[in-house]
């Protein structure tokens, strides 16, 4: 079924759950975090290159908090990042990673290398934002809130990923296993995680995956919904009327479809969407229609679901084109359905060691794991690969995400970079101080 949509993709937005539940007890619904974790951590917390480290993130916030601003008045919209890149780029150099580079599809990749005996891990932040060409993406601050356009997703991502790598080139630290650092591209709508499904392709040796993505400190994505998105064209000879009545018409045909359409039951666990969110079509009122098309959306936290409800769907259109030719007796109708995005659905178990690590990190900054839940992030990807991946949210307050009145500010900011640190070490392994806590996938 899939393999008949292949064309040019496009995407959705982050799939925003409540970020936090508020639900008291939901630590008692979560497995307790791994006791190899919490150890782990504790003595890579304790270990003084990394404290010093730590202390210098948290002295450094102010600092971390213009580069913030720096990196979001470089617009970056869909496809066009490029300025931003290189710009994060320079920065990612200056931090350490002299030989950090920009890939075939924009991303900006930098290796951290470790021993060579260890996992590679990903540690991430997506450099595009959801907003066109022309947006004004200036920082202004109105009673203690400073709003900007990508202010939170992800110029807070962007700026924790770079401060991490600063304070780690600081550190000398060596790491067992590789730390890769990626200003990705291409994450938001439009972008189709083309940024990450080029990164995943060119690199086969990747064993984790961590995405920095918005603000909501305490947040853990295990789980990602995924997305298919089409455009349906229906066609038709047109014409009068009156005078040319007894021809079908394409914009009949397509309400037909959207009528099936709305009758279908997807389940509700795992929770699966539809809906028809554009149409557009015909040219006159006086005219049967030669042209009509639609955009769906479907989405689910299931791939298996993903695929049969949208089965159901691509079947609704058939049917509806039958009988609008049917009511005509005519064959001129048809329907053109065409792939525009397409995010992998995917899962990375609650009980998986970076889920562990990532908990285990938080409390060792002194924070709570706040919500474990589904969104659509760079993180799909990997997991839809059987890849670990997470998606943490860096600290700081934040709302209005996607919107022209999106928020940032910068209370206890430092934490972020803080969690990014000792995820990364905790996953990575520090050199004769403890082992990795993400495996080494065998290679294929
Ligand atoms: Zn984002």
């Amino acid at each position: 079924m899939h393999s008949l949509f292949r064309a040019a993709c496009f995407c959705l937005v982050l799939a925003t759950q409540p970020l936090f539940p508020g639900r008291a007890d939901a630590q008692e619904k979560w497995p307790p975090i791994a006791g190899a974790a919490e150890q782990n951590l504790a003595r890579v917390a304790k270990h003084p290159p990394v404290a010093k480290a730590l202390e210098g993130i948290k002295a450094d916030s102010v600092r971390m908090f213009e580069e913030q601003v720096r990196l979001n008045e470089i617009p970056a919209p869909p496809f066009r990042e490029q300025t931003r890149a290189e710009y994060y780029l320079k920065k990612l150099r200056e931090a350490g990673l002299r030989d950090a580079r920009i890939d075939t599809e924009g991303n900006v990749i930098g290796v951290r290398r470790g021993t060579g005996r260890g996992p590679r891990v990903v540690i991430s932040a997506h450099l595009d934002t959801v907003f066109p060409e022309g947006t004004d993406v200036k920082v202004r601050e109105k009673a203690g809130r400073f709003y900007a356009p990508g202010i939170s997703d992800d110029a807070a991502g962007l700026a924790s990923l770079l401060t991490m790598v600063e304070h780690l080139t600081k550190s000398g630290l060596r790491t067992v296993g590789d730390i890769i650092v990626v200003g990705t591209v291409g994450e938001e709508e439009l972008g189709d995680l083309r940024g990450v499904k080029a990164l995943f392709r060119d690199d086969k040796d990747i064993d984790g995956f961590i995405s920095l993505d918005g603000v909501g400190f305490g947040r853990i994505v295990n789980h990602a919904t995924g997305s298919h998105r089409f455009s349906v064209e229906f066609k038709g000879p047109g014409g009068h009327s009156f005078a040319a009545f007894g021809l079908p018409s394409a914009i009949h045909a397509m309400g037909r479809a959207i009528a099936k359409i709305g009758e279908l039951k997807p389940p509700a666990d795992p929770k699966t969407t539809f809906t028809v969110g554009t149409v557009r079509g015909g040219t006159s009122v006086n005219a049967i229609a030669g042209d009509a098309t639609m955009a769906i959306d479907i989405r689910s936290n299931s791939q298996e679901e993903l695929l049969k409800f949208e089965e159901k769907v691509v079947a609704a259109i058939r049917e509806a084109v039958e009988e609008e030719n049917r009511r005509w007796g005519s064959k001129a109708i048809s329907a053109d359905i065409k792939l525009i995005g397409d995010r992998p659905a995917g899962l990375t178990p609650i009980d998986s060691p970076i889920v562990h690590t990532a908990r285990a990190a938080l409390r060792t900054v002194g924070a709570d794991t706040r919500a474990i839940t589904a969104a659509s992030t760079d993180s799909n990807l990997p997991m839809s690969l059987g890849i670990p991946a997470i998606t943490l949210s860096s600290a700081g307050q934040g709302g209005g995400s996607h919107s022209l009145g999106e928020w940032y500010t910068p209370t206890n900011n430092w934490l972020g970079p803080q969690l990014a640190l000792l995820v990364s070490l905790g996953l990575a392994g520090v050199e004769g101080l403890t082992e990795p806590l993400l495996e080494k996938r065998t290679k294929k």
